[in-house]
């Protein structure tokens, strides 16, 4: 490519928070951002990138002429192992310790004769420290929230949460109904994300929480992978509270704007290696007859959780696909009992990890048993998956809420997990007239989407007027 072509090019620096959920969303916006005529910087961290080599191969991260890779330090120690990091210190490190490495690859890129100057960033909502250095370098800067908006808004109201009751920092309140924040209706402090449930004001996910809301009123604009008729009420309180807002997902149906032969589809983000045989095994089966269980890269429960969802799903008799990240249980490696796995060989297959977006356009799943990631829930809605609950921490709670009160699309399993309770409710989900019900809902929801993200569709409209109104204004 000559020097020119690069320089005609404007350039995006996308940095995502280093977690699997947040890169996942990230990588496709960079996508359809090349798409669209970007050349891409994409920033991974140090730990990521070792763990994306070893999951994807050395070539893996070559990247293409106008997409590149780069790297920053999280400011954690380093370490080989091959697992989620302490989130809490995560967020706690990156926000006062990445500033200086952005600071410096920016600066860097800007005297490169390898790419044209960068001209916009697009990072995650929770890179928050990013806005000090597009403020430095006269840069407008798109902040990324990965998060539903639903679960923005409560997170964007923690400080009147805390002004207004101390006492909403304790577990003693949860059934309180929360009745005075706009655009939010029946929710309990239950179903406000759950770095509430402390008693420490100087708690540091709170501390994040409210801070890094605040700061997003610096950036340029703030983007959410949702779709306007999906989230309509939270999206029209937010734009009260925040600089302009654009609703631009599901970003996994956007991204079918990219011709399937595009050499961006071989860039992908798993931490984890994929285990694709699951696709052969679920070929075997009939449409809508698997339950399929994921709790997503963060969540970790105790031994004696993994036992009862393992005896639910067996005494639920249903078919089963169950992924059980090696890093699941707590302080031990995932193991579940031998007579389980003995009992329910013939109508399961149990896997460390899964390209979960084929797995749930597989019209052979019927049913997600998921811990209501955001990702997991807009995956699942586009593929009109109904789903089973069972919220872990973050606005998993908000978005567990909302999937069952305003979208008809979940049941709920109460946090102190019983295997009758999982047995009842994976039968419903499989066999019962709520499963039936939660299923076309979530078709509904699914067609709902497919038109969002279509030409002249509300997130493809999105998209296209946040690059042209910020990322390419002069
Ligand atoms: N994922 C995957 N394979 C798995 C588990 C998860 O590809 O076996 C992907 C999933 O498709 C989603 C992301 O990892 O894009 C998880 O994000 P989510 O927001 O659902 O949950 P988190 O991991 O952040 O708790």
């Amino acid at each position: 490519m000559s020097s020119n072509c690069l320089i005609e090019k404007p350039h995006a620096v996308c940095i995502p928070y280093p977690a699997q959920g947040h890169i996942n969303p990230m990588l496709k916006l960079a996508k359809l951002l090349h798409y669209k005529g970007f050349h891409i910087t994409y920033v991974n961290s140090e730990f990521n990138l070792k763990r994306l080599l070893k999951s994807r191969g050395p070539n893996s991260l070559d990247g293409l002429p106008s997409f590149r890779f780069e790297t920053i330090p999280d400011g954690l120690p380093p370490t080989d192992a091959n697992a989620t990091q302490d989130i809490p210190s995560l967020c706690d490190s990156t926000r006062k310790r990445s500033l200086p490495y952005f600071r410096d690859l920016l600066s860097k890129l800007n005297s490169s004769p390898d790419c044209p100057p960068v001209s916009c960033i697009v990072s995650d909502g929770a890179m928050g420290f990013t806005l000090d250095a597009a403020q430095e370098f006269g840069l407008p800067e798109v902040l990324f929230w990965t998060t539903s908006a639903c679960g923005f808004l409560a997170y964007v109201h923690y400080h009147r949460l805390i002004e207004k009751d101390a006492s909403y920092l304790t577990n003693g309140y949860l059934e309180t109904e929360i009745d005075w924040i706009p655009g939010m209706r029946g929710i309990r402090l239950k179903d406000i994300p759950s770095f509430i449930r402390t008693t420490d004001p100087d708690d540091i996910m709170l501390d994040f929480w409210v801070h890094e809301t605040e700061r997003t009123r610096k950036a340029s604009a703030v983007i959410f992978n949702t779709f306007h008729d999906f989230e309509h009420e939270v999206l029209d309180a937010l734009s009260t509270l925040l600089p302009p807002i654009y609703s631009i997902g599901p970003l996994h149906l956007q991204i079918n704007q990219i011709p399937a032969d595009s050499e961006l589809k071989e860039i992908r983000s798993n931490l984890w290696t994929e285990e694709p045989e699951c696709l052969e095994w679920l070929n075997s089966k009939e449409p809508n007859s698997v339950v399929y269980v994921n709790f997503g890269s963060i969540t970790v429960m105790t031994a004696e959780q993994l036992i009862e969802f393992a005896w639910g799903l067996a005494n639920s008799n249903q078919t089963f696909f169950w992924v059980i990240r090696p890093d699941l249980v707590g302080g031990d490696s995932a193991v579940v009992p031998p007579e389980f796995v003995e009992e329910t060989k013939e109508r399961s297959l149990l896997a460390n990890w899964c390209p979960q977006e084929q797995v749930l356009s597989h019209p052979a799943v019927g049913g997600f048993l998921t811990h209501s990631g955001w990702n997991s829930t807009i995956e699942s809605v586009c593929a009109g998956v109904p789903m089973i609950c069972w919220p872990f921490f973050a606005e998993q709670q908000t978005n567990c809420r909302y999937s069952e009160k305003e979208w008809g699309i979940d049941m709920e399993i109460e946090s102190d997990v019983k295997r009758n309770h999982v047995e009842g409710l994976v039968r419903k989900l499989m066999e019962g007239d709520e499963g039936k019900e939660m299923r076309k809902k979530a078709l509904e929801w699914k067609k709902l989407a497919t038109e969002a993200t279509s030409p002249n569709g509300s997130s493809f409209v999105g998209l296209d007027k946040m690059v042209n109104e910020v990322l390419l204004s002069p």
